[in-house]
């Protein structure tokens, strides 16, 4: 498994410090959950970590297996297996859910080596099948036209397709029915093993009552202040934010 190391990131928007010195380790075969109030820079963590041309990293490192992922173009940081499912994932007119599958699934693959259309294909099928995806989907220009439930289901089919190393899912439980949680979480929890690892942002303890995370970790005022495990989404969920603040005499 691969190893991603955030340290001491500081990031900035438009000139005003967002991240104010995140320190994450994510190592494979570990889900790790990041929960948060809004505005408190969760988006902004997983952004700048794929290279979002906005989000300015002024001091810090981000680290995947010892390599600087700060220094590699947006598509080597995919092709290094790095793999960002977005909280408003956007439109790609003129390309399809399949050939943005296959393309993607090749870039991590050696010229030559590209994987066989037919096995391919087989394994889309199979993959529509699992997540409940109606067929014509892969055909469909990718995210176009898509409801909100669809994005979202069509994210962790590129999840499963692709098979990233580290995966930062961003709020992939906003605005989703009950059925298309349990079918996005079952789809996440099938890619549990060793050289999978997980970083899961969430602003509700919901997702975390089908996918059971190793860590969680809380972002306030942009810095993680507090880790534990699954018992801290719980007493989250139950008693809100407020106490965090008064054990760290966090002020609003
Ligand atoms: P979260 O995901 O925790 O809700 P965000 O990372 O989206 O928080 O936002 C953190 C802060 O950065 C907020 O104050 C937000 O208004 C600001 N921000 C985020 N994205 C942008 C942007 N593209 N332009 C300007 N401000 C932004
Ligand atoms: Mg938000
Ligand atoms: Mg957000």
């Amino acid at each position: 498994g691969s190893t991603l190391e955030i340290k001491n990131l500081h990031v900035s928007i438009e000139g005003k410090e967002i991240l104010k010195g995140v320190n994450l380790t994510i190592k494979g075969g570990e889900f790790h959950a990041v929960m948060g109030p809004n505005g408190t820079g969760k988006s902004t963590l997983a952004s700048a970590i794929m290279g979002h041309p906005k989000y300015e990293v002024t001091e810090g490192s981000v680290l995947l297996d010892g390599q600087d992922v700060l220094e590699m173009e947006v598509d080597e940081r995919a092709r290094a297996g790095l793999f960002l499912g977005m909280q408003y994932p956007s439109e790609i007119s003129g390309v399809t859910t399949s050939d943005f599958l296959r393309s993607s699934i090749n870039a991590r693959r050696e010229e030559g080596d590209e994987i066989p259309l037919m096995k391919f294909i087989k394994e889309m099928d199979n993959t529509l099948d699992y997540l409940e995806i109606d067929k014509n989907m892969a055909q469909r220009y990718l995210n176009e036209g898509f409801s909100g439930g669809e994005k979202k289901r069509n994210e962790i089919l590129q999840l499963m397709m692709i098979k990233p190393e580290i995966a930062i899912l961003d709020e992939i439980d906003s605005g989703l029915d009950i059925d298309a949680l349990k079918v996005v979480s079952k789809g996440i929890n099938k890619l549990r093993d060793e050289n999978f690892g997980c970083l899961i942002i969430t602003h509700y303890q919901r997702l975390l009552n089908y996918i059971t995370p190793d860590v969680v970790h809380v972002m306030m005022q942009g810095r993680v202040v507090k880790s534990g495990g699954p018992e801290l989404a719980q007493r989250l969920e139950a008693e809100g934010y407020d106490w965090i603040k008064e054990e760290l005499g966090i002020e609003d």
